[in-house]
């Protein structure tokens, strides 16, 4: 099936982390990536070039595994979150030790916060003579990172990627920190989880790189990722060797796929071609409905799609500044009741102060607005809002800060779809023609059908297509609508397996506007 749930908690295993690397550029993101790499035991024996695919798994001596996100920086990461597909269990802050902490470190910093990731520390380039690792600590604490050297519950790590100093400390970090989170994932089902990258390859096609997050991918089955489908003809690790299956955590390039879909879509092993077919149909026609107003009752891909979100809950971040920290914490303590089991308010920073560059940066990477109470923001802070495209509101009182977010809120909930049958029609002839494709000669045995109205095709009470009512004939002529009792001819936009004796429904979608 598709519409899947939560796994129950027995048939979970624990699973390996999964591992982004951030931090300010030439801190040594790619160096530490790389020389994490060479830790790998199980790459002794197997042998072989490795190459780039967007992820790789490193087995540690003492057995355990890491999976490493090999996309250093935040654009993976923010494509990722964006799309709510949410892949990172814990983010390695690099910090040069004789550059220190610096703009991108801030913005890595806010990322993994704004998510909920555990950070680790890894203090690189501790080789250096200049290096400072004690003033990077101190550092950190600005931005409340407290490490354990400090009294602190974050871990840091001093490293040398140059000189491979570190690493295994480093490892076992992660490890600690991993049997903290008690990562877990059934391994026994149907695949599901999000494509890394992806690329056009001359000689073997589409490529994507996916990571399971749970069930088991095996070649020969068929998959949809994205708006792409097609049956996994390869497996293929970072060794370039071809795998039978690949359970979770574990990334792996499948080839097979009919395109390339995009860095943090969502992919699922479906049961057959024909429901790849339907799924990704499904999804092209509501692209193209949004903007016509049609709608479907049934749950899109995206809908099923979403379940697969780590996060089901849409969050709405949210900056808070206000005069007092008394005014602070009752905002922020209203606005985050606001919310139902579908959105919610989370105040990812409230203090007491006027708005300044830091708020700004911290709103722009959680794409949150800044709600200022009887507080302004100084020149520099108006100036970076500006030019970062950060929205400040000013309020000076607190229910009008609770109505407007309210609003905003009830304006990401998805409206309420109430659907009326009009009318059920039977197939009982099917015409080719020409400039229209298949049309079904029906009669319509109970209320009445329109043109432009939502349909269903059943055959064998079977839902085979749904879609829209596109061609609505009278003999010769376009009508918009016939009654019970007639005969008419109609045509499906975009669909053609039409059958004498399937059966047709028609009806009419009204949405509603929902409120909290
Ligand atoms: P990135 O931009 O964060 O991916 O940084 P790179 O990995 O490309 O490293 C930037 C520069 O720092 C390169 O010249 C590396 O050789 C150097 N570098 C990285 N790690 C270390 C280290 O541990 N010690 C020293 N001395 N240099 C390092």
């Amino acid at each position: 099936g598709f519409i899947s749930s939560e796994d129950p908690e027995e048939s979970k295993q624990p699973r390996a982390p999964v591992v982004a690397v951030m931090g300010h550029v030439d801190h040594g993101k790619t160096s530490l990536l790389d020389a994490l790499r060479s830790t790998d035991v199980a790459a002794g024996e197997a042998g072989g070039i490795t190459q780039h695919i967007g992820a790789y798994q490193v087995q540690l001596k003492s057995g355990d595994k890491i999976t490493f996100l090999d996309t250093p920086g935040h654009a993976a990461f923010s494509a990722m979150r964006s799309r709510g597909a949410q892949a990172t269990d814990i983010v390695i802050l690099v910090v040069a030790a004789d550059d220190g902490v610096m703009p991108q470190t801030i913005e890595a910093i806010n990322h993994a916060k704004a998510s909920g990731v555990p950070i680790i520390v890894a203090v690189n380039k501790v080789d250096k003579p200049d290096a400072n690792p004690d003033k990077v600590l101190q550092q950190l604490l600005q931005y409340e990172i407290v490490v354990e050297q400090m009294g602190g519950e974050v871990q840091a790590i001093p490293v040398s990627a140059l000189k491979k100093q570190g690493l295994e400390e480093l490892a076992e970090a992660i490890t600690l920190q991993s049997e903290i989170l008690e990562l877990k994932a059934n391994p026994d089902r149907s695949a599901e989880g999000v494509v890394i990258e992806s690329q056009v390859d001359k000689g073997r096609g589409p490529v994507a790189t996916v990571l399971v997050k749970r069930g088991t991918l095996s070649r020969g089955q068929i998959v949809v990722a994205g708006s792409q489908w097609g049956k996994v003809r390869a497996l293929v690790n970072e060794r370039g060797q071809q795998m039978k299956d690949a359970g979770p955590s574990l990334p792996a390039e499948i080839l097979g796929l009919d395109g390339a879909p995009e860095p943090g879509e969502l992919f699922a092993v479906v049961e057959s071609e024909s429901r790849a077919r339907e799924l990704v149909d499904y999804r092209q026609r509501q692209r193209r409905d949004k903007s016509s107003g049609m709608s479907s009752g049934g749950a899109s891909l995206e809908q099923m799609m979403a379940k697969l979100k780590d996060n089901e809950v849409q969050e709405l971040a949210l900056v808070v500044k206000a005069d007092v920290q008394g005014s602070a914490e009752a905002i922020s303590s209203s606005l985050e009741k606001l919310g139902n089991e579908e959105v919610r308010a989370r105040v990812i920073h409230a203090a007491p102060g006027g708005v300044s560059e830091s708020d700004v940066l911290l709103a722009k990477t959680s794409g949150s607005p800044i709600f200022a109470f009887n507080v302004r923001a100084n020149k520099q802070a108006r100036e970076l809002a500006e030019a970062e495209g950060v929205e400040i509101r000013y309020y000076s009182v607190i229910y009008d800060v609770l109505d407007d977010v309210k609003n905003t809120m009830e304006g990401l909930l998805a409206p309420e779809k109430r659907e009326t049958f009009i009318g059920y029609a039977e197939v009982l002839e099917v015409f080719n023609i020409s400039k229209l494709g298949k049309v079904a000669g029906c009669r319509v045995t109970e209320g009445v059908v329109r043109r432009g109205s939502g349909v269903r095709l059943l055959r064998n009470d079977t839902v085979i297509h749904e879609g829209q009512l596109s061609t609505l004939k009278r003999f010769k002529d376009e009508v918009s609508e016939v009654r019970a009792g007639t005969e008419c001819g109609m045509g499906f936009e975009n669909y053609h397996d039409i059958q004498v004796g399937d059966k047709i429904e028609c009806f009419t979608v009204e949405e509603f506007k929902r409120t909290l």
